[in-house]
């Protein structure tokens, strides 16, 4: 099996820990009372939503969604299709979104909609990776780990064409 060739790490492990547990710690003072239900969009998002879950200190459900977005496999055309839809009903429920990246915004502009017409009591996103130089629709996260530049990165849970998700790092990819 060829191995994906990598240029640099931006973000260690031991970086990645720490603004977990810093993202964990907000999250847990904001959604204090709250009925929080947590949102992973597989599959990148699973590796930081399993270690984001275990930083929250306050009761919460999960669910994951799978959404397919058509295009090359370096980016995105705009179009979605959603592949995999939550096993419950989220109205009134406080509901955060866990994503691995964003990029132009257009895949989470659309799951935002799809969810708002749910009627959840709050809907906000948190994203650990932020690329806010590749913005083609308005779209902020609440929350997000780290703000990187317009390079294409794998790992920690990120792929490129299935591969490099299991790296404990962030690299960017060679090109
Ligand atoms: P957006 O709709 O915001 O343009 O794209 C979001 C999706 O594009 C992410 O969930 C991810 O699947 C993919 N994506 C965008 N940038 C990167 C990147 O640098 N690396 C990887 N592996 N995927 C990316």
């Amino acid at each position: 099996m060829k191995e994906l060739e990598l240029e640099r790490i931006i973000i260690t492990q031991e970086e990645i820990h720490k603004r977990v547990a810093g993202l964990g710690a907000q999250i847990t003072e904001d959604y204090k009372d709250k009925d929080l239900f947590v949102i992973g969009i597989l599959k990148g998002a699973s590796v930081f939503m399993s270690d984001l879950i275990r930083e929250i200190k306050t009761p919460l459900e999960i669910d994951f969604m799978s959404l397919k977005s058509y295009g090359a496999s370096t980016k995105t055309s705009g179009v979605v299709r959603m592949l995999r839809d939550l096993d419950q009903d989220i109205s009134g429920r406080d509901v955060l979104v866990v994503e691995d990246i964003v990029d132009t915004g257009l895949t989470l502009s659309y799951l935002k909609e799809s969810l708002l017409v749910r009627k959840p009591a709050s809907l906000k996103i948190c994203t650990f990776l932020d690329k806010p130089s590749r913005r083609k629709v308005e779209l902020e996260p609440d929350y997000c780990g780290v703000v990187i530049d317009d390079v294409f990165v794998v790992g920690y849970g990120l792929d490129y064409n299935e591969k490099g998700r299991e790296l404990p790092y962030i690299a960017e990819l060679k090109q």
